[in-house]
This record gives C-alpha cells, sequence and structure tokens, in this order.
C-alpha cells in the first residue's frame, strides 16, 4: 500500500475498537462486529434505474465493539476513533430524523431504522474504528451503517430469522436516505452486507436477487489496483440529484417504469424519441452500462477474468463521455494506468473525484500505481493513495 489510506493508528481496526471501548467504559465489550467497504467492479449509477451493480467487498472494514447500557445512562453511547467524539442518542433523537447530525446522524439513522420496522433496539455502548478511508468514494458510510445494524441486531437478539440477511441492506439504506438525508442507492448497504470472499455480488437492484459470482484474482495471476484520486468533490449532489432527475424524466418519455427496461438492442429507437442530446447521452450510458454489467458477469461465470479489461475501459468511456460524471485525475489515472499496461481501468463509485480501479497483473501493481503517480506529479495533482485489493467477505462479527 502507498499512501496514507488507513487512519488512526497501525493496530489492527478489530483491536482498536475493542481497545477503545474498554478505555471508555471500563469493561470488555460483548463483542466487535466488522462491515467492509467495497469498489464497484462495474454498473454505475444503474442502481437507481433499477439495474445491475457488480461490487465486491474491501479488506478495509469498520468495526464495532459493543455491548449493553448501564441502568440510569443515556441510551446510545458512541464513540468514534475516526471523529475523535464521543456523543450519545435518546430515544427522542431516534425517533426524529435530523436530530443527530454529522457522522452520528449514520447510527442514530440505524437505529430510527430499525425502530422504525418494529424492532426493540438495546441500549447499548459502542465504540467504533475504520480502516475504510472517509469519503473516497469507498462507502465508509455503508460499511458504519453495516457494522451498527449488524452489532444491535446480535446485540438485541434480532437473529436472521426475524430480520433476513436480504432484508437488511434495505433498512440501511432507509437509515442514509431518511435521517442522514443522502438520496443513495442500495448497492453500498447491500455490498457492506451481502458480499463473500472471492466474489463480486451481481445485484439486481429491482428484485434484491443477488448472484455471488466468482471473481477468483490471484488464480488468474491478476490483481485489482485501486487508485484514490483523493481529488476534491465537486459539486457532488447537485450532479448526482440532476443525472437522477434526467434518468427518470427520460425513463417518463418513453414510457417505461425505469431505464432497466430499456434492452440493449432498443437502445436507438429509444433515442430517437428523445429530444435533446444530454438526455441521449444520459439514456446511452444507463443502457450500455447495464449490458456491460451482464457481459461482464457473463466473462466472470467461464472464469474469464482477464477478459473483462475492455468492458472497464468501455464503461470509464461512457461515463466520461455520455454521462459526463468524470474530473481530470481520475481520467489521468485511468489513461496512465491503461499506459502502464492495465488490461483495462475505470472510475469506481459516483463520480466528481473518488477512486479508479485497474486489473493488472500481479507483478505489475506497482508498476502501474507508480506510473499514476508520476501522472499525477506531471499535472501538478497532489499524490494518489493505491492499493491492490481482493474481494472480502461482508458483514460479521469477528469475536
Ligand atoms: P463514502 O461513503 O464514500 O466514504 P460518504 O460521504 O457517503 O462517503 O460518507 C462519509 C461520511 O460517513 C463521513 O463524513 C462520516 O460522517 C461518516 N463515517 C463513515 N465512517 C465513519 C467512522 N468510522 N467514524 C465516523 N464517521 C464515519
Ligand atoms: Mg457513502
Amino acid at each position: 500500500m502507498s499512501g496514507p489510506v488507513a487512519r488512526g493508528g497501525s493496530e489492527p481496526v478489530g483491536r482498536r475498537a475493542d481497545a477503545g471501548y474498554r478505555q471508555r467504559y471500563g469493561g470488555p465489550p460483548t463483542g466487535c462486529w466488522a462491515a467492509p467497504g467495497r469498489v464497484n467492479l462495474i454498473g454505475e449509477h444503474t442502481d437507481y434505474n433499477d439495474g445491475f451493480v457488480l461490487p465486491f467487498a474491501l479488506p478495509h472494514r469498520t468495526v464495532v465493539a459493543a455491548g449493553p447500557a448501564p441502568a440510569g445512562g443515556p441510551t446510545w453511547t458512541v464513540w468514534s476513533e475516526q471523529s475523535g467524539e464521543e456523543i450519545v442518542i435518546d430515544e427522542s433523537d431516534a425517533d426524529s430524523p435530523g436530530a443527530v447530525d454529522g457522522w452520528g446522524a449514520y447510527v442514530a439513522g440505524v437505529i430510527w431504522a430499525l425502530r422504525q420496522a418494529n424492532f426493540a433496539v438495546p441500549a447499548a455502548r459502542l465504540a467504533i474504528a475504520s480502516d475504510v478511508p472517509l469519503g473516497a468514494g469507498l462507502s465508509s458510510s455503508a460499511a458504519l451503517e453495516a457494522a451498527v445494524l449488524t452489532a444491535l441486531a446480535d446485540l438485541g437478539g434480532i437473529g436472521p430469522d426475524r430480520l433476513p440477511v436480504p432484508d437488511r441492506p434495505v433498512l440501511a439504506q432507509r437509515a442514509e436516505n431518511g435521517y442522514v438525508g443522502v438520496p443513495c442507492g442500495i448497492m453500498d448497504q447491500s455490498a457492506s452486507i451481502r458480499c463473500q470472499a472471492g466474489h463480486a455480488l451481481f445485484l439486481d437492484c429491482r428484485s434484491l436477487e443477488v448472484e455471488q459470482v466468482p471473481f477468483d484474482l490471484a488464480t488468474a495471476g491478476l490483481a485489482v489496483e485501486v487508485i484514490d484520486t483523493r481529488a476534491p468533490h465537486r459539486h457532488v449532489s447537485g450532479e448526482y440529484a440532476a443525472r437522477r432527475a434526467a434518468c427518470e424524466q427520460a425513463a417518463a418519455m418513453l414510457g417505461v417504469p425505469a431505464l432497466r427496461d430499456v434492452p440493449a438492442d432498443g437502445l436507438p429507437a429509444a433515442l430517437d424519441r428523445l429530444p435533446d442530446e444530454t438526455m441521449r447521452r444520459r439514456v446511452r450510458h444507463v443502457v450500455t452500462e447495464n449490458q456491460r454489467v451482464r457481459d461482464t458477469v457473463a466473462l466472470l461465470r467461464a472464469g474469464r477474468v482477464g477478459g473483462i479489461g475492455p468492458l472497464l475501459t468501455a464503461s470509464h468511456a461512457s461515463m466520461r463521455d455520455d454521462f459526463e460524471i468524470t474530473v481530470a485525475e481520475v481520467d489521468t489515472a485511468v489513461a496512465a494506468a491503461l499506459t502502464a499496461g492495465a488490461y483495462g481501468a475505470r472510475m469506481t463509485g459516483g463520480g466528481f473525484g473518488g477512486c479508479v480501479l485497474a486489473l493488472v497483473d500481479a507483478g505489475a501493481a506497482g508498476q502501474v500505481a507508480a506510473a499514476v503517480g508520476e501522472a499525477f506529479a506531471d499535472n501538478g495533482f497532489a499524490a494518489p493513495a493505491c492499493f491492490t485489493a481482493l474481494p472480502a467477505t461482508g458483514a460479521e462479527r469477528i469475536d
């Protein structure tokens, strides 16, 4: 790993959460629960169009050490190493979206969503540590929600019989949409909760059906290099809302529930029916991107991991030229990775900054990272942070 991706110390993150709990609350936690960040291999801005995505879990995780709250104290006390703060949440905060803001809103939002679904959330004390970079597009927010949700469900005896795993991402998404106020799709929470090691998660964002698709990089002698461009996010929420609105408007004009319902072979006819060039480009991105996800899945099912490179690069071109969500740092990273020998490269995440992933020979990851670093220096950009990612496991109790 080059660049300071992990924050908060060199101890493993589980140990830091556990130590934080003991130090603050004066005894051991009942347990520790972990949930990962994610990268999306392919399928960008398809989730809110009822389409397809293919994320995999990162080895970077958020860990929640949790135990019951003593009687007479605050209902929920939460400390996060990343923020350095301890906050308290009571029932009335948890029942009023917006009552807690900042990072605590993600925790209060999970409690709110559980209570809205009629689950009794146990009074608890939590200590949180994470090595998922915050705000880099690797989904630290979903990792936080998923870790808190898994911890509180287990602590409260809310097992998979009462709250099935496939329903959990919806609750975590509701926390972010309804309490934090971020209109995200279902991908991030699904990835953090449902991913399995060695696999990418093929998710149908309409039916919420999933398929665990083998993504065996090691056997193929390959690696995914993740490049956090550290580009400052510019106008993200406004641009996101504009893209979403354009997609919804186009679907209405085409008389379909969502752009997912425009088949790839029906694209030319659909484009002919749309009034302006910008809208046509937005639609072309979504429809072709859904097809690229399906094509990627077909190659992975056949074990042809190396074959997906051109699909990744085509996805990037579509985000750059048709959906117009890339920025100079991201385009520079993709171009430099490809020149340095990557089989394919693309921005991953919602855009306007964030991360790039590149499919590379396992032995060439360092060389690709170095080439991107040089290209950034030549362009006067701040140094990127690079790491190699293998598909890891979703939310789980770790001790
Ligand atoms: P991303 O999900 O791509 O990392 P977001 O903007 O969606 O970016 O979420 C980042 C926010 O999530 C942070 O600003 C912070 O409020 C919250 N967050 C995530 N992880 C933690 C953590 N371990 N401790 C405190 N806050 C966190
Ligand atoms: Mg997020």
